[in-house]
């Protein structure tokens, strides 16, 4: 099914979680791209950092790999403080987090990741530490169950999230930082590839690191996962260098189209089109029809589908552009030819 999904499988290996440890920028400076909010934060942790004060909740929007977690962690670090890190699905319960908030210290930052997926009466919990830096504590159980209410250190909530359509408003309203992260230019991803190659003593020439860039939907993860798999290619087929022939080999081997697109985006793309002619049709006919989950098609695969115009989101479902069948070497008459 969706295990021909390069783009998707952000699994990595042990050894890959450490050289991913090596290239994650750990400073402003090292942060490439998105310069409108890393020119917002560095202000805001500066004005924080001046009043002594903590800095005000901080939320990160964006599709996977675009770098939220990166600027979890360099905001703790140019503030100074402790960084913990959950997620919104591991938050089972209530107590959960108050284990996690009364631990802060003053000034630290609390990372949620996913946070649309808390559970509401884990959400609600959160409004008061978030508002108030103050939360209530059940004690006891039984007719002498009652509870105390706790202050807490002053923190910074950075929430993350991947579909900020489902948050819900309340929780949304409370942070006073909100930063929408897009897809970064080929241009900044090649630079990106070019640091993450010196970091990691990769010989690569501008012509590979141009390619890759082209490949990488605009998603550093999946540029620098990329670089991985080509330096692979490079080591067992070639000298170990890397260069626009070896690049293109490996790109073709993974399945990876010339605009980026991998095996289920162009499945996706061309069941819309023979299965439903063209759309529109809903989501979750799609996802059945690829044998994927809809939440992924949501998150992974079709905003960069239709940042690229090869789909269109319409209230009656998801519809095929022109553009997608000229990619796909269908244009309107083959297309015609197929649907009729
Ligand atoms: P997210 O939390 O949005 O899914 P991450 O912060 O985990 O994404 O980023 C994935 C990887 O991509 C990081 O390990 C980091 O090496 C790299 N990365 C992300 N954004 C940038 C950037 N702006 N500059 C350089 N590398 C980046």
């Amino acid at each position: 099914m969706s295990d021909s999904s390069f783009i998707k499988d952000f699994r990595l290996t042990d050894s890959e979680r450490e050289l991913d440890k090596k290239v994650r920028p750990e400073e402003f400076d090292d942060f490439s791209g998105q310069e409108k909010i890393v020119d917002n934060l560095k202000i805001f942790v500066q004005a924080a950092k001046m009043r002594g004060e903590a800095l005000d909740h901080v939320l990160l929007h964006g599709p996977p790999g675009l770098g939220k977690t990166t600027l979890a962690n360099i905001i703790a670090k140019e503030l100074n403080v402790n960084l913990r890190i959950t997620s919104g699905p591991v938050l089972d319960k209530p107590a959960d987090l108050a284990g996690l908030l009364t631990n802060l210290e003053e000034g630290d930052v609390l990372f949620i990741d996913e946070i649309h997926r808390l559970t509401p009466i884990v959400e609600e919990y959160l409004y008061s530490a978030m508002e108030d830096y103050r939360i209530d504590i059940l004690i006891d159980k039984g007719p002498s169950a009652r509870s105390i209410q706790i202050e807490l250190n002053p923190f910074t909530l950075i929430g993350a999230t991947t579909r900020s359509g489902l948050l819900t408003s309340p929780l949304r309203a409370r942070f006073g930082i909100k930063a929408l992260l897009e897809y970064y230019d080929s241009s900044v991803i090649q630079t990106i590839v070019n640091r993450s190659a010196s970091i990691l003593n990769i010989e690569i020439n501008d012509e590979a690191s141009n390619e890759i860039s082209i490949r990488s939907r605009g998603t550093p993860r999946i540029a620098n996962a990329l670089l991985r798999r080509v330096r692979d290619f490079a080591q067992v087929k070639g000298d170990g260098r890397i260069d626009l022939k070896i690049t293109k080999i490996a790109l073709d081997a993974l399945s990876i189209d010339k605009l980026g697109l991998d095996e289920m985006d162009n499945k996706i793309l061309t069941t819309i089109i023979h299965k439903f002619r063209g759309g529109p049709v809903g989501i979750n006919t799609i996802a059945t029809a690829v044998g994927e989950e809809s939440g992924t098609i949501e998150e992974v695969y079709e905003p960069f589908l239709i940042k690229e115009g090869f789909l269109n989101r319409t209230p009656r479902g998801r519809e095929i552009t022109a553009l997608a069948l000229k990619h796909l070497g269908l244009d309107d008459f083959g297309m015609q030819k197929k649907l009729f």
